[in-house]
């Protein structure tokens, strides 16, 4: 069944529907059938030219090759990492900005995860982040999320026949949840069994504690995950690293996740360990209390030094201490190294190490794109790796 969502003219293929394709086709003469064969050659099959679509006429084609686009991104730099086999894309967009994504593998398990970005650059301002202090330049569409996807398996399958891709995180570039139009559409269009078909409980969505955009991601009803990056566990630490705290608090986020449920999925929360910072024993301590009676896992995630930011990783003892104590308390638990080290992996993050920051920045969260940022070319790029180890089969 193709979802109910509705088109983002012009007709950017790689955003639409069926629905949306047998009706564009349908009203420009042409048989409505001919729309599903379509959408299986974009969203399925992941088809990048219209040669490659052999069941439709002639007419047809040149009628496509006219009137539509692809969209999507434009060509991708792909790194492979030496270390732990992950693949690293630079994808960049119709208008020349580049957003990263990175498709991880589980050794272990024996499926793929791929991170994605949702906004090139981000206006929430964490200070531990370099996405948030380069800044945000726009909102990614709906067909540039999904090509992510769509680009990144294509090459994962090329490369090696038979690998399982299954897992999506939306922990790329970006705060999904302050671009929820494109980022749901995009989910609808990912998990559509006619289309791209993946499924929903292996899609997790992260996000800084955008309060509205948890209530809509809660009411669309789609059965996908939350993970919240809670990072500090009093009000004034959060709103130290996390000035969206001020909008939004932290009483308020933990009251939502004890009340209302995304799909049937427990929330994840993510915990960035700042040396010095949040990570001693006693914030440990205070992380259990607050967490006490939410169904919920915790992912901590040492954090990944950039030269741009003034944190330090913590030493190892403490991320086995702070651990020891969330187990204790028979709290789920994941540690999140970040892999990829040897081409400077950094977690979770756009790292460019640019200077040259452009974006706009801020409480505002206004997101007005700022035309002379530079963005950075593969070479320079610091990536990230944000590797979700924890599996939720048996949930
Ligand atoms: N904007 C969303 C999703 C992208 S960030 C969010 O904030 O949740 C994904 C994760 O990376 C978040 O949990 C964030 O706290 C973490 N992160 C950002 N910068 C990091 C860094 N330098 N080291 C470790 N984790 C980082
Ligand atoms: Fe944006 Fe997430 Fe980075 Fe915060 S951690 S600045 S919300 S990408």
């Amino acid at each position: 069944m193709s979802p109910d969502v509705s088109p983002s003219p012009p007709h950017r293929l790689r955003g639409m529907t069926q629905l949306e394709m047998e009706s564009l086709l349908d009203t420009n003469g042409f048989e409505r059938y001919r729309g599903r064969q379509l959408y299986q050659w974009v969203q399925r099959r992941g088809a990048r030219s219209f040669d490659e679509m052999r069941n439709l006429p002639a007419p047809l084609r040149e009628w496509l090759a006219e009137n539509t686009v692809f969209g999507g991104v434009e060509s991708a730099e792909t790194l492979r990492t030496s270390s732990d086999g992950s693949y690293k894309f630079l994808f960049r967009l119709e208008d020349g900005r580049k957003v990263e994504s990175v498709l991880m593998p589980d050794p272990k398990r024996g499926y793929w995860t791929q991170c994605l970005s949702s906004q090139v650059g981000c206006a929430v301002d964490c200070k531990f982040c370099v996405t948030g202090f380069n800044g945000f330049f726009r909102q990614m569409r709906t067909d540039e999320i999904v090509d992510q996807v769509l680009y990144a398996r294509r090459h994962l399958l090329e490369d090696q026949p038979g690998a399982n891709y299954r897992n999506l995180v939306y922990m790329g570039m970006g705060e999904p949840l302050l671009n929820t139009d494109n980022v749901l559409r995009s989910i609808r269009l990912l998990i559509d069994n006619d289309g791209i078909n993946l499924s929903p409980r292996r899609i997790t969505v992260s996000t800084s504690g955008i309060l509205p955009g948890m209530e809509e991601l809660a009411s669309s009803g789609l059965n996908v995950k939350l993970a919240l990056s809670l990072n500090a566990t009093t009000q004034e630490e959060r709103e130290e690293i996390m000035p969206i705290t001020k909008k939004y608090s932290l009483v308020d986020l933990l009251e939502f996740c004890r009340n209302r449920q995304i799909g049937r999925n427990r929330v994840t929360f993510e915990y960035v360990l700042l040396a010095g910072f949040n990570d001693t024993p006693d914030h440990a301590k205070q992380l259990v209390k607050l967490l006490r009676g939410i169904p919920c896992k915790v992912n901590l995630i040492p954090f990944n030094p950039s030269t741009l930011l003034p944190w330090q990783r913590p030493k190892t003892e403490d991320v086995e201490e702070f651990s020891r104590i969330i187990r204790e308390a028979n709290l789920t638990l994941s540690v999140r190294w970040s892999k990829a080290l040897d081409v400077d992996g950094a977690c979770g993050q756009l790292a460019g190490q640019s200077r040259q920051r452009g974006g706009s920045r801020g409480m505002d969260l206004e997101q007005k794109p700022r035309p002379e940022a530079i963005q950075k070319s593969l070479g320079d790029l610091d990536f990230f790796a944000t590797v979700t180890s924890d599996d939720d089969e048996n949930e």
